[in-house]
């Protein structure tokens, strides 16, 4: 059996201009990421806002070509000459933000059927059907359907974005954020709903997150990326317990940090993110990196896959 998502070495480059009078030039958004996701997993992708997650995220949901390389579903390519393959919609998304999300001017009913009338599935009867079965299994009363999103609570506005996600009955659902803009009460309502949902349906996850308490409570397994590269993978307990790269190190220290700046030891990321356009030379963290030694600036790590999954950084050469 194939596995359930895979990414074979794919990058994304965009030219862009840095001022009107410069020339164009490459940023390289993802830059060579090969994964395997099996079916039930849990993949949480970690990294700080410019890592390019959202690019990744894309290009998973079949919205963006890979400039290279390739994406299978069920060990079908998701793209064929740049267009997005009918496997594509075998993924499909939660948005980050309910509130934004739905549109306001349309009931519920017509929000989550929508992706079943752009994509031709079924007829106006049966959308209804299928509108009130997915909003049973998302635990929202049938009458909402009539509803507007600013009738709801927030928590039932996200159970209405899961809704329309299902409704295409996918294998793979991409969740940005799935919590972030709930009351904490609501967001464990939300984690657990889809932890239950996974079980039922069969369902797949990749989780992006800034919040690292929620993925070691969901995830199976973590990747972590950095300036478009996956730095460090694998399963959620041994990511936890025992990180390899400096940076996911900074990343898990800076959660633990309850008060930054009172005596606390440097995570080495106090200087800033860099410019993805120019970025650094050799290990591009090293300018962060509080374990930085003489290879790192000027040789590029190894990518190193072993028992506890895969590294890349001269540490573990
Ligand atoms: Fe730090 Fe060097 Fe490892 Fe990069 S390769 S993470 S700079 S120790
Ligand atoms: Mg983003």
């Amino acid at each position: 059996v194939p596995p359930v998502l895979e990414m074979r070495d794919v990058t994304k480059t965009f030219m862009i201009r840095r001022g009107i009078f410069s020339p164009k030039q490459p940023l390289h958004a993802v830059n060579g990421i090969s994964l395997k996701i099996e079916k039930g997993d849990v993949l949480g992708l970690v990294g700080e806002s410019g890592c390019g997650k959202s690019t990744l995220a894309k290009m998973l949901l079949g919205l963006e070509p890979p400039t290279t390389g390739e994406i299978f579903i069920d060990g079908e390519p998701a793209y064929q000459g740049g267009s997005r393959t009918a496997v594509a919609r075998r993924i499909q998304p939660i948005f980050q933000d309910p509130y934004s999300s739905l549109n306001p001017r349309k009931t519920i009913g017509s929000i989550v059927s929508l992706p079943l009338r752009v994509h031709k599935v079924g007829d106006p009867l049966s959308w209804r059907k299928s509108v009130e079965d997915i909003l049973d299994i998302v635990g929202l009363p049938r009458r909402v359907y009539d509803s507007y999103p600013n009738q709801l609570s927030g928590g039932q506005r996200q159970r209405v974005a899961i809704a329309r996600a299902l409704i295409m009955k996918p294998e793979i659902v991409i969740c940005d954020e799935p919590t972030s803009a709930l009351d904490v009460s609501v967001q464990s309502q939300i984690l657990n709903l889809l932890m239950d949902l996974r079980e039922e349906l069969g369902l797949t996850y990749v989780l992006i997150s800034h919040n690292l308490a929620v993925v070691e409570h969901i995830a199976t397994k973590v990747a972590v990326m950095y300036l478009g590269r996956i730095v460090e993978e694998t399963d959620t307990a041994t990511l936890f317990e025992k990180a390899r790269h400096p940076y996911t190190e900074a990343l898990l220290g800076s959660v633990l940090t309850p008060e930054p700046g009172l005596g606390v030891p440097d995570s080495g990321l106090g200087i800033a993110f860099p410019n993805p356009i120019n970025p650094p030379s050799g290990c591009t963290f090293h300018p962060r990196c509080a374990k930085a030694f003489g290879p790192c600036s000027v040789k590029a790590p190894p990518k190193i896959n072993d028992a506890d999954g895969h590294v890349e950084c001269h540490l573990y050469a």
